[in-house]
């Protein structure tokens, strides 16, 4: 059996937030990952270079916004 194990980029990211129900400060942490693969292409179909799948996982990184509870209890239920 041959498992292809293609190269992983991984971004983390870290937020300080403030509990905007209760006040606390607290922080949440996510990492991002893509793999540098065949089918992660550029619009004109060439594959994406380590350098160009780090500047995705970065952007999307960089987006990223948590949600500014620091628990369930303090998340507002939606409907
Ligand atoms: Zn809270």
């Amino acid at each position: 059996m041959t498992r292809i194990v293609f190269e992983e980029v991984k971004v983390s990211a870290k937020r300080s937030l403030t509990c905007k129900t209760c006040g606390k400060k607290f922080s949440r942490s996510k990492t991002f990952s893509n793999t540098i693969n065949p089918w992660n292409q550029n619009l004109d179909g060439s594959v994406k270079t380590r350098e160009q799948v780090r500047a995705d996982v970065t952007a999307e990184a960089n987006n990223w916004n948590p949600m500014p509870y620091c628990a369930d209890s303090c998340t507002p239920k939606e409907g």
